[in-house]
């Protein structure tokens, strides 16, 4: 029910995990994170409360200074480990979280599987991940192959989605369901909500309904769904929260 993403200088599992704690009123069944280092996605989920998923990540030190964060509040598929956010591609080089409902997941799921994919959850969310990853054969980036995916998407939903192979890019995009940016100095974030970046910045920027960013550690650039490029002022924030 809540989402967080990085990208900057610093490690960006302590930096999820502390915004998916700001967001922990909005309720939740389930937590987890995924980050990138050295082309490779770290995943780690636990059911129930973030302490939970603290206690997993203190076993083994995490660098990757990109990552996504997701806490759970299941709708399809149990409350569940296996279940939990992100989800991840095949061979475990893409990850996703996603807020809302993908109506037209069983669907998808029908045409994956008949495609040879094996399902490791009973997410709606799962679909997009192994979408991603079949349109990237015949796509020239990552933000194309998402494009493709969020095209046959149905439903109201908030996403971000990491690549151990695009290890600069952290990619969100919004239909009907809260995501706001965050610009930091060398260092960006996305959050359904704002209380979660607000320790580290307060010149913010919501994406709209129908709109995709891509987060460097350089910069934003941001789309319409159908690809037309976008450009927009950020806003700071000037209030005590
Ligand atoms: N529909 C998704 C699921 O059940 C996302 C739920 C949420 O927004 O937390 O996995």
């Amino acid at each position: 029910c809540g989402i967080v993403g990085y990208i900057g200088t610093q490690a960006a599992t302590e930096i999820l995990v502390a915004g998916l704690e700001r967001l922990e009123y909005r309720g939740y069944d389930s937590a987890g994170v995924a980050t990138v280092d050295e082309g490779k996605i770290s995943c780690v989920k636990a059911k129930g409360k973030l302490f939970n998923l603290r206690a997993k990540i203190e076993q083994s030190e995490y660098k990757g200074q990109l990552g996504i964060g997701h806490t759970r509040w299941a709708t399809h598929g149990k409350p569940e480990e296996h279940n939990a956010h992100p989800h991840l591609n095949t061979d475990g080089t893409l990850a996703v979280v996603q807020n809302g409902i993908i109506e037209n997941y069983l669907e998808l799921k029908e045409e994956l599987v008949s495609k040879g994919i094996e399902f490791r959850s009973e997410t709606d969310t799962e679909v997009i991940p192994h979408l991603i990853s079949v349109f990237l054969h015949s796509s020239s980036s990552l933000m194309e192959a998402i494009q493709k995916t969020i095209d046959r998407l149905e439903g109201a939903f908030a996403i971000a989605v990491v690549h151990a192979e695009n290890p600069y890019e952290l990619i969100v995009a919004r239909q009907q369901a809260p995501l706001v940016l965050g610009f930091g100095q060398g260092e960006f974030f996305c959050a359904s909500d704002t209380t979660a970046i607000l320790p580290y910045t307060r010149t913010i920027l919501n994406l709209e309904n129908g709109e995709i960013a891509k987060l460097t550690p350089l910069g934003v650039e941001m789309y319409t769904f159908s690809g037309d490029r976008i450009s927009r002022f950020p806003r700071t924030l000037d209030w005590n929260p």
